[in-house]
């Protein structure tokens, strides 16, 4: 059973018990309702008559009294007890001595009455008794009447209630089913970009949907990076099997030793480079799950900074320049070995990417009390815009023929990134074509 009918059905479950308690305790209490409803409304128009009673020259003036209203009769009286005006059937019967402000009940033939008597003074002339009598069976009979009728519309109200919620609950639920269409879509086909796409609103239907489609969203993305990731690493491995394969192929084969130590050396150039890329992967693969364990310690980076420079400087040819002037002691928790490989790749790149007069330029700083910079200056080759966004993805190589030569694998980058995320940290970089370019890390 669907939930709309499930609403539905509940509903009209739930409206018809609460009319049929409603009706068995109008029922169970209508004498008590009812006696002290009628007395009040006997006691009401009993001395809204008495005021409009005047005297005009001694004269009694009766023209503005009501003499049956809601089935309430009223007689008037002489003080004395003489019939003034009025009638009722059987009036004789009604024995009660004129008492005021009394409300007295009597039961004539099986049928009860309710009398109420009023008397209405006059300064100068004799009063009046205004008398209010009413049969209860009579206001019983009419209630009687509205029970039957609502009895007997009953089944109608249940059915509008149930209609009236299957329809209410079927659009409240339209948004649901658009959200399992959507998910079907998006797990039967191949359908990664679909939406649900609920617009605008600050229901919970809303809500679900947005999370869902950021929930897409993100899938999205990871499967497109997944999908990047086994395509670049199967491309990247491809090259040096091949060429190792071609090698044995043809050394197997009658060929000089000479050919045979340079099929080697090939070889092993391949499989260095396999080895290395292996390595970068695995590591990349231990601090995005979170296995490579950080150790963070209190250290001072102008001193680590200062020991990296001085290790690449000993690399250096002539018209290169590692240039880091330090001043501060600057102290910050830090992973030791994981900043050095930062710091190592920057600096690596600064000049594999650098012109013929290549320096890198290092500065460290405070910016706030709790906040430092590392700046990564170079004046090489630099990046053009389109590519600043991208070169922090796994296997992004701003021009392959051109990097090609330089034992590049588009890793790098994106380990610095993880590394310093894992610092809480961040990296952001700026570049000028033909200029250089400076990497700048926050921690
Ligand atoms: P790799 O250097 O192994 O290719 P990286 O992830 O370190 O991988 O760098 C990604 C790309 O970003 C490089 O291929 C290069 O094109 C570009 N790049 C990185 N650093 C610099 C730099 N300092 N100057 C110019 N280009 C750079």
């Amino acid at each position: 059973m669907t939930i709309k009918l499930k609403i539905a059905l509940y509903n009209t479950l739930l409206v018809s018990i609460i009319v049929c308690l409603v009706l068995a305790f109008m029922m169970s209490n209508s004498n008590i309702v009812i006696n002290a409803t009628t007395k009040n409304q006997l006691q009401f128009i009993v001395h809204e008559n008495a005021e409009e009673i005047e005297w005009e020259r001694g004269k009694i003036e009766l023209d503005d009294v009501n003499f049956y209203e809601n089935h309430i009769t009223t007689l008037i009286y002489s003080y004395d007890g003489y019939l003034i005006e009025g009638f009722i059937p059987n009036i004789d019967a009604f024995v009660v001595p004129l008492s005021h402000g009394v409300v007295n009940e009597i039961s004539i033939d099986g049928v009860s009455y309710f009398i109420y008597d009023y008397f209405v003074s006059h300064s100068r002339y004799d009063g009046v008794y205004v008398r209010g009598i009413v049969s209860v069976v009579e206001i019983f009979d009419s209630f009687e009447t509205l029970f039957l009728i609502t009895m007997y519309s009953l089944p109608i109200f249940i059915i509008l209630a149930g209609l009236g919620s299957y329809f209410i609950s079927k659009k409240l639920m339209k948004p649901l089913e658009k959200i399992i269409m959507t998910a079907q879509d998006i797990s039967n086909g191949n359908e990664l970009d679909r939406r649900i796409d609920l617009g605008s609103g600050n229901d919970e239907m809303h809500y679900l949907a947005t999370t869902f489609d950021i929930m897409f969203e993100k899938l999205e993305k990871s499967f497109v990076l997944e999908k990047q990731f086994s395509t670049d690493v199967s491309h990247e491995l491809r090259t040096p099997t091949a060429v190792i394969l071609a090698e044995c192929e043809f050394n197997l084969k009658d060929t000089s030793l000479d050919e045979k130590i340079d099929a080697l050396k090939s070889i092993q150039y391949q499989a260095q480079k396999m080895q290395q890329l292996i390595n970068a992967l695995l590591n990349l693969i231990r601090l995005d799950n979170g296995i490579q364990k950080m150790h963070f310690e209190e250290i001072d980076l102008t001193e680590l900074i200062a020991i990296v420079c001085e290790e690449h400087e000993m690399l250096l040819s002539e018209n290169q320049k590692l240039i880091f002037e330090d001043n501060e002691t600057i102290i910050c928790k830090v992973d030791y070995a994981m900043f050095v490989r930062v710091l190592s790749n920057l600096i690596d790149n600064g000049f594999k990417y650098g012109k013929d007069d290549s320096f890198v330029k290092i500065s460290l700083k405070k910016i706030e009390e709790d906040k430092i910079l590392i700046t990564i200056e170079d004046n090489g080759i630099g990046i053009s815009e389109e590519h600043l966004d991208n070169i922090f993805n796994r296997f992004y190589q701003v021009d392959s023929s051109r990097t090609s030569k330089k034992n590049s694998m588009g890793l790098g980058l994106c380990m610095v990134k993880q590394i310093v995320k894992l610092h809480n940290g961040s990296i952001t970089v700026t570049s000028k074509e033909n200029v250089g370019t400076t990497f700048s890390i926050v921690l």
